[in-house]
């Protein structure tokens, strides 16, 4: 099946009889015949759901066709991207470990990472993305565990070298994790180019339609785990918590990193998202293919008018050519980045200020990526408390918009902004 057949098909075929759409099954517990059924479940030896904070049905449906749009072995789903991010590493990262991860990354991810991973005692390195070979070669140490990096960075709109990252990542026999929320799997596969875990905020064009907070993570299947068995006990040494099974051994380099996930962070950390959220999230999945197509089109006619208006003093977006990004963006995303802009007006900080005020279809929200255009200026709202320096050295300039780019037609989107320039 082709990516946007997947939408659509992928994860679930009903039988004979059988529901249509991916059922929600809203039950918190599972009905077994006798304890011996319920307690193979429970040692790993059968398959089987028994309690929903685990794992539900409904959710590994929406997982698998998560996984089968990214081309992995296996997939599951949390409650937010967050919780996709911190599981991705804390799976494979204990204290004492250390990873590293490009600088250019979402806000939230950053300070997960910087902040409170840290206290947790795992240690991180962040590189420039486009920093040199030595410097990255530099970054790694003998107890570095994973690289992380996100393939369109939210906010920044820098696209990530996956090629390069997975080799540098391989040649230290650790594995490499994007964050592809902004690409999403129509736009870029990055186990193609030697990613080995996938992780997403569904929140963003996944649902696509403001209506859920989740995260999913989906494994390659690729990373022999077992032939750098020192670095990763946790996967290739036995978990006394399920009676001596070595997840690597048992489940393979296709099932090992996500039974490990599901058996030990879901079952601990319960970062579960509810059987009804799955299923509004299905529901955006099944288009989005023709969503990202649009906010695509969209982003594009946005970025060119924006670069053409004088009002405007610079416009962040890969689809252009002027854009340091735009051919990187073409190697890995050839049919389209994402639809997310960022641009400045001239006159600073004020006049930026003044131009929101006069915006009418765009709506002001932190959120990003969904069907709706929406917008937002750092400098008067998230980050209002800092000066222009404080700004200019945080890498957020005093008269930056980021503007994200709905699905409406483009030329109200334009019309929309065109008169907003006007007024100031
Ligand atoms: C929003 C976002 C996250 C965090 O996801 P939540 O669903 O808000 O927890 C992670 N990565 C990227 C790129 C994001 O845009």
């Amino acid at each position: 099946m082709r990516q946007e057949t997947k939408c659509i098909e992928g994860g679930y075929t009903p039988k004979n009889g059988e529901p249509r759409l991916i059922p929600i099954v809203q039950s918190t517990t599972f009905k077994y015949d006798t304890s011996e059924d319920m307690g193979k479940l429970f040692d790993l030896e059968a398959s089987g759901y028994f309690y929903t904070r685990l794992q539900n049905p409904t959710n590994d449906l929406v997982a698998k066709k998560i996984a089968e749009l990214e081309g992995g072995s296996a997939g599951m789903l949390t409650s937010s991207g967050q919780a996709a991010s911190f599981f991705s590493v804390f799976n494979i990262a204990q204290a004492g470990d250390h990873v590293v991860a490009s600088s250019s990354i979402y806000g939230g991810t950053y300070n997960l990472f910087n902040v409170t991973m840290r206290k947790m005692g795992i240690d991180f390195t962040f590189v420039d993305p486009d920093c040199s070979d030595e410097e990255l070669e530099a970054a790694f140490r003998p107890n570095t565990k994973a690289v992380f990096g996100e393939t369109i960075a939210n906010p920044a709109l820098i696209v990530f070298d996956i090629e390069r990252f997975a080799k540098a990542a391989h040649s230290h026999g650790v594995p490499l994790i994007i964050d592809n929320t902004f690409a999403t799997p129509i736009n870029c596969r990055p186990i193609e180019w030697g990613a080995d875990i996938v992780i997403h905020s569904t929140t963003k064009y996944m649902d696509g339609h403001d209506a859920t907070v989740g995260g999913a993570i989906v494994d390659s299947g690729n990373f022999d785990w077992m032939a750098h068995k020192e670095k990763f006990p946790g996967l290739c040494t036995p978990d006394e918590s399920y009676h001596g099974i070595t997840y690597a051994e048992k489940f393979g380099k296709e099932g090992a990193f996500i039974t490990k996930a599901t058996a030990q962070l879901m079952r601990d950390l319960g970062s579960i998202p509810s059987p009804m959220n799955c299923y509004i999230l299905n529901l955006g999945l099944e288009s989005l293919a023709v969503r990202v197509q649009r906010h695509c089109e969209n982003a594009q006619k946005v970025a060119e008018f924006l670069e053409n208006h004088p009002k405007v003093s610079y416009v962040t977006y890969p689809g252009l050519k002027s854009n340091k990004y735009y051919e990187r963006a073409k190697k890995y995303m050839p049919d389209g980045s994402c639809g997310v802009i960022s641009f400045g007006v001239e006159g600073g900080r004020s006049a930026a200020e003044e131009f929101m005020k006069h915006l009418k279809l765009a709506i002001i929200a932190t959120h990003v990526a969904d069907a709706h255009t929406c917008v937002l200026h750092p400098a008067s709202s998230t980050h209002r408390q800092l000066t222009d320096e404080e700004l200019i050295a945080g890498g957020v300039r005093p008269d930056l918009i980021r503007f994200s780019v709905g699905i409406e037609n483009a030329d109200d989107i334009i019309e929309d902004l065109e008169q907003a320039l006007k007024a100031i």
